[in-house]
């Protein structure tokens, strides 16, 4: 099985420090395995493993990770990077009401989807109709004003007699009228795809002008999910995908498949057939499912934590040490400190004003405070960075010119500076260690 083999691939490349082409072919064609097991379409995964090698040699390799676990980090990575954007719902931003067209194969999930969607809108105050045009699918229609009430949502009321382009213009109209903030507009699939159908859908498109056209596909179609997408993709400017079915055991291989060839995030998977099992699209863990390597990738995340927790040592050792705290460890302080933002524990036994700037780096403003104070510490000589007392007028001004900030956030680094280096000197052996023990624990 695929773990044993991982454990093979790992024997054979420990003991080297950086990663060559040579010693990562092996490991490449255990990730190539895991993702056809995993569903991903051939063409894809061609590409991908070309690509990730690409991107492989030549990195190094962290000390506590083998060769073989440093490949599947970077595999890891890049297909975090491939399945695209993190959590981005539906886009609303349009003059109401903002219209979501629901395309897919038959049995895909959109009728499921629709009725998901409308609860999620629903608890975020929005008005929602939803409207069905599957006019061909006994009870199709029904099946949606059944999923409606349950959620005291309203429906449009259409029926099988009408044809798909009227009951669109009909439920746009209503929708005007009635000041909904969103219409959910659900249409017909067919088993496969023909023609007719993606004639109709297009002109539904038309129609509706919708914000969001989403293609909502079968977890579990595995590798034919690659030429449903094509061609859905090929006939409508789609702006999302919605996988459905993940709660069962697909790999999740469509996911890489369907972003490969649509281009298109995936917005929300679907996780159980209830109108509850909907959920944001979290890049990272699908990435993890496809590889289906749990136990690597814990190792590996643990070896990082191992790498920070190193660090973090050096800084506290040289503290103990007495030796004087720079402005160079100040930088290195900050970046430890984000890095280990999630670590409450440390927080709290930390002095208040640290444990403060460390959260405050932590958010995403913080980045961005944390960015220019990185920029103006590396606008300053080297002697600048030992002996901050030096930095007077003249030094100010040349360093807020090459960081491009004005002198006062020049003058803030450097008291920010000062109140740390004061409590790095009181802070005494007992508290660091303790510090360390927690970290450790
Ligand atoms: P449509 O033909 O595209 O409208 O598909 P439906 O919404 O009618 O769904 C087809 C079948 O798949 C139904 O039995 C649904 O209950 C089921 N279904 C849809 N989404 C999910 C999901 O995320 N998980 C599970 N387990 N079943 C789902
Ligand atoms: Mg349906």
């Amino acid at each position: 099985n695929l773990s044993n083999r991982l454990q093979q691939v790992v024997k054979t490349l420990r003991g080297h420090a950086r990663l060559t082409e040579e010693n990562i072919t092996d490991a490449m064609r255990e990730v190539r395995m895991a993702l056809l097991e995993a569903d991903v379409a051939l063409p894809v995964v061609k590409d991908f493993v070309s690509q990730v090698k690409e991107r492989a040699v030549g990195r190094e390799v962290l000390q506590s990770l083998s060769p073989g676990q440093a490949v599947i980090q970077v595999v890891h990575e890049e297909l975090t990077r491939l399945m695209g954007e993190q959590n981005v719902g539906l886009n609303l931003a349009t003059n109401p009401p903002a219209i979501v067209l629901m395309a897919g194969l038959q049995g895909s999930g959109k009728t499921t989807t629709s009725a998901k969607l409308a609860r999620l809108l629903k608890a975020d105050k929005k008005k929602v109709l939803l409207a069905s045009a599957d006019v061909y699918r006994p009870a199709a229609i029904e099946q949606l004003k059944t999923l409606a009430k349950s959620l005291e949502v309203d429906c449009f009321d259409s029926n099988a007699t009408q044809k798909p382009a009227d009951i669109a213009a009909q439920a746009l109209d209503f929708a005007k009228r009635h000041f909904y903030d969103v219409l959910i507009f659900d249409t017909a699939g067919r088993l496969g795809i023909d023609e007719a159908m993606m004639a109709e859908i297009k002109q539904l498109h038309e129609i509706l002008s919708p914000i969001e056209t989403l293609f909502v596909v079968d977890a579990m179609q595995g590798q034919d999910a690659v030429n449903t997408a094509r061609a859905f993709g090929e006939t409508l400017p789609l702006t999302g995908v919605v996988l459905t079915k993940l709660d069962g055991d697909a790999r999740g291989g469509a996911a890489l498949s369907v972003r490969h060839v649509t281009g298109k995030p995936i917005k929300y998977i679907g996780v159980s057939e209830k109108v509850d099992g909907i959920e944001l699209f979290h890049p990272e863990r699908m990435a993890s499912r496809v590889l289906g390597m749990g136990d690597v990738l814990s190792l590996i995340e643990q070896a990082q934590k191992n790498v920070d927790l190193e660090e973090a040592k050096k800084l506290a050792d040289k503290v103990k040490s007495g030796k004087n705290f720079d402005l160079d460890d100040f930088k290195a302080q900050m970046l430890q400190m984000r890095k280990m933002g999630g670590m409450g524990a440390l927080m709290d036994k930390m002095p208040a004003q640290l444990a403060g700037m460390a959260g405050q780096v932590n958010s995403e403003a913080g980045d961005k405070a944390l960015r220019r104070i990185e920029g103006i510490i590396n606008s300053m000589t080297p002697l600048e960075r030992r002996k901050p007392d030096i930095i007077k007028a003249t030094r100010k001004r040349r360093i807020a010119a090459g960081a491009g900030v004005q002198v006062q956030e020049v003058n803030r680094l450097l008291n920010q500076f000062g109140e740390v280096q004061k409590m790095m000197k009181m802070f005494s052996k007992g508290g660091m260690s303790k510090i360390m023990r927690t970290m450790q624990g």
